[in-house]
């Protein structure tokens, strides 16, 4: 099956956007029952992550230590001045693999799926693969 993409606008610099629905529609449209779900961005300074969906303050609190961890201004060599990006997106990573059951994505019930914004506001690429079996 070939994967499948969509386009994210996110509207913060830094920000971590919902993407679950989207993806789980992808799922129900292929039909496929059970299998592996890959999410992956073709981008350097977003991610994709899964965490909490019930609590805002997760998600600001991710966002807010990462900011500490990897500070916007810190010396750094990259001359397009958005090196924080890149670290971060390495950090996060650029793709998650969920489970396939009975044509749902197999997240506990307080995970979602997240594109990670570094260097936004942008559009953003969401590549969707679908493996059977
Ligand atoms: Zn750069």
């Amino acid at each position: 099956m070939k994967s499948v993409e969509f386009e994210v606008r996110s509207s913060k610099h830094t920000q971590m956007v919902d993407i679950t629905e989207k993806v789980q529609r992808i799922v129900t449209e292929s039909g496929v029952e059970d299998g592996i779900c890959m999410v992956s961005v073709p981008h350097t300074t977003a991610a994709v992550t899964i965490n909490e969906n019930a609590d805002p303050d997760v998600v600001r609190d991710i966002i807010k230590e990462m900011g500490k961890m990897v500070p916007w201004e810190d010396d750094y060599r990259h001359i397009e001045g958005n090196a924080a990006a890149h670290i971060k997106s390495s950090l996060m990573g650029y793709s998650e693999s969920i489970i396939i059951e009975d044509g749902r994505l197999m997240l506990g019930i307080w995970q979602d799926i997240y594109l990670c914004e570094y260097d936004g506001p942008r559009r953003r690429r969401v590549k969707v693969k679908i493996i059977e079996g």
